[in-house]
């Protein structure tokens, strides 16, 4: 790949360790994203209809705090830490270093093309790595402008965009990375991970899948809070085509009319009713997405289901916000991640049932429960796998510097965000330091049955024992 040899040789000449240089970066980066406001909120409302707001408080904003927060903390991240030892290897001192991996490969992706893409490279920055950057083709726009405004403010020695598809991605991938940083598709993310497999690279892998909210709010004043933050989270960041949005809703049977109705005003109120209508909502990304969307929908048996929307407008590519109320369990709009504005809502008995209904699925990114019953958000933490729990809101877990953001098993592994971030891009060095000043001779051969009883014993006793004894066999064996 063009340019690849300059960025490993970039790495190799220790330019990118220094607090300087990583320091400055960042600070670049910040400089990036004011300067070209106006370009970057433009380009996403070509790609996805973003609304000026939704862009700074997903996007810009998004990054410009983890820049931020960078900033404050590189000193501490990258400073050595103390490992305490135990006394069986005194006298020596113990380090932790971090290093940077080198050079690694970044592909972002297109629901939120400028933080899903700019954020794992402050990560990036932060560890001291020379970067690739693939942003998504499938939001051109933002595409675009980080290929044009990066080159202006950061080394270009250092990091570098590629444009392009799936062509160039598995171009890249046949290139050696010293870390490979994904997000996208569990698709995808197989063809990731084998292609990284080849050359033993490590890789994150931030997948989607489908997140659950459970609903179990009784008083007046939470329920309309709740509903206020499902409908907010569902359909506000990029109209459901996030991977942490809510998926389906859990609730039980005797509120689900109360749920629907306040749903629907609610969702009326911020997004206006009827699909030629709607405001303040993305639109999605592309056709291909339009007509996996509407599928959905249309499969059969499901149509019986919706209680709210279901209209579409194909030229511009929106979709009303659409509720179902118990969709057939094997329809797609409940076995695939739907990435899009439908919400099904799957009524219960009994709420607890939500459990026993989440783990018969894959593990979800994230988990959201709208509840005050202690007992039963116990019950979900302990009962349940997943990226993370939210309780009482949705979505905005992922502006939470001092949080890990990742997935588990289908969702992806790996974590980032502020110092998690540091880690994904760094290695953890071990250093033990020793001196010549205390020899044990039990270590080596010839091999007797009192030193196998002494080694036997320096792994059972306590350290404090241990020290002891072996202060005391020293005294009796040195020469
Ligand atoms: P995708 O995963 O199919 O594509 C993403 C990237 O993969 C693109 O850059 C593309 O160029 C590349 N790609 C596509 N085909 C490839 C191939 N054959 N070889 C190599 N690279 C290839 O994108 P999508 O499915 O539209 O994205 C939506 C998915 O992303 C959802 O599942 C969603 O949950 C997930 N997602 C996860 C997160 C997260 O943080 N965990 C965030 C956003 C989206």
């Amino acid at each position: 790949m063009e340019g690849l040899e300059k960025l490993k040789r970039t790495f190799q000449t220790g330019r990118t360790r220094g607090i300087d240089w990583r320091s400055a970066q960042l600070r670049a980066l910040l400089r990036l994203l004011s300067q070209n406001e106006a370009q970057i909120f433009e380009a996403l409302e070509k790609d996805l209809g973003k609304h000026a707001v939704e862009a700074y408080r997903d996007e810009i904003g998004v990054v410009k705090k983890s820049a931020d927060h960078a900033l404050l903390h590189l000193k501490e991240w990258m400073a050595p830490k103390k490992s305490p030892l135990p006394l069986l290897l005194q006298p020596a001192r113990g380090q932790i270093l971090t290093e940077p991996l080198g050079t690694v490969l970044i592909f972002g992706c297109w629901n939120f093309p400028i933080s899903l893409t700019l954020d794992p490279l402050i990560g990036a920055i932060s560890a001291g790595n020379t970067t690739v950057l693939k942003p998504s083709e499938l939001a051109p726009a933002c595409s675009s402008v980080l290929f044009r405004t990066i080159p202006l403010y950061l080394d270009t020695e250092a990091i570098k965009v590629v444009e392009g598809g799936s062509d160039i991605a598995e171009k890249l991938l046949e290139q050696q990375w010293d870390k490979i940083f994904f997000t996208g598709s569990p698709r995808v993310g197989r063809i990731i991970m084998s292609a990284a497999a080849k050359h033993l690279t490590p890789v994150t892998l931030e997948l989607g899948g489908k997140c659950p909210a459970i609903f179990d709010v009784f008083s007046a004043s939470d329920f309309k809070v709740a509903v206020k933050r499902i409908v907010g989270g569902k359909w506000g960041p990029c109209a459901g085509q996030a991977c942490i949005g809510i998926d389906y809703l859990l609730v039980e049977q005797k509120h689900v009319t109360q749920l629907v109705d306040s749903l629907k005003l609610c969702i009326q109120r911020f997004y206006g009713d009827g699909v030629e209508k709607l405001q303040n909502i993305c639109r999605i990304v592309n056709r291909h997405h339009f007509d996996r969307v509407r599928g959905m929908v249309e499969e059969s048996g499901v149509a019986a289901s919706i209680v709210y929307g279901g209209s579409f407008d194909e030229e511009n590519l929106m979709i009303q916000p659409t509720i179902l109320v118990n969709p057939p369990l094997d329809a797609q709009v409940m076995t695939d991640e739907i990435f899009g504005p439908l919400l099904p809502i799957i009524t219960l008995d009994k709420i607890e049932e939500s459990i026993e209904f989440i783990n018969a699925r894959a593990k979800p990114l994230a988990i959201y429960a709208f509840t005050k019953n202690e007992k039963l958000k116990d019950r979900i933490l302990q009962e349940t796998s997943s990226g993370s729990v939210t309780f009482n809101d949705a979505m905005i877990q992922f502006i939470c510097d001092t949080l890990p953001f990742g997935g588990m098993g289908q969702s992806g592994f790996g974590r980032y965000h502020g110092k998690y971030s540091f880690d994904t891009f760094s290695h953890e060095k071990a250093v033990l330091h020793r001196n010549f000043g205390f020899e044990l001779k039990a270590r080596y051969p010839p091999w007797n049955s009192f030193k196998l009883e002494f080694i036997r014993l320096a792994y059972d006793l306590n350290y404090l024992a241990l020290l002891l004894l072996l202060l005391g066999f020293n005294r009796h064996r040195q020469p």
